[in-house]
């Protein structure tokens, strides 16, 4: 196992769509377990294999609390089948330093997804956990938090970057 670097906004790899992953085999279960070390270490809630510059349909969110003990959720090939409700929460992203937006996304979801063996799996989620998994879902299709943001907010905040990667002299 080992920690990933995190991609940044604007590395144009979290705009490109993901792909189906079609071999379960041990790459995919290194990916798996990286992906996992990478989001607990951040730490985050989630995070989508795009994130770590690897364009495959793979994403890990585990929302329970520091204290309490781990819940991975591994989403392969994942699909939002069923979405009702609506919650307006706000979110961060760690492609996205500093950025923090409020947004709507429905509250109750019905996924289907593989899991490490290849296996069909399905996750009715709500809450914390439905609105990760929403978000891990769009990292997948290449976009961003930054897309629900008004077009000010969000030209700004590139500007932001582009002078903080100026800066730093890396992403
Ligand atoms: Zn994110």
């Amino acid at each position: 196992m080992a920690v990933l670097e995190i991609v940044k906004v604007p590395n144009p790899i979290l705009r490109k769509a993901a792909e189906k992953v079609k071999r379960f085999n041990r790459d995919l279960e290194k990916l798996v377990l990286d992906l996992a070390e990478t989001m607990y270490s951040a730490p985050g809630i989630g995070l989508a294999a795009n994130q770590v510059g690897v364009l495959k349909q793979v994403a890990v969110v585990d929302v329970s609390p520091p204290e309490s003990p781990k819940n991975l959720l591994v989403l392969i090939n994942a699909e939002l089948v069923e979405s009702e409700g609506r919650e307006e929460l706000e979110e961060g992203c760690l492609s996205l330093p500093e950025f923090r937006e409020v947004i709507g996304r429905p509250s109750r979801i019905k996924v289907r997804a593989k899991n490490l063996k290849g296996e069909a799996i399905e996750i009715i989620a709500e809450g914390l956990l439905a609105r990760a998994v929403q978000h891990e879902l769009d990292h997948l299709q290449g976009r961003l938090l930054l897309d629900y943001a008004g077009a000010i907010k969000r030209e700004l905040y590139l500007r932001k970057r582009k002078k903080q990667i100026k800066k730093s002299g890396k992403r």
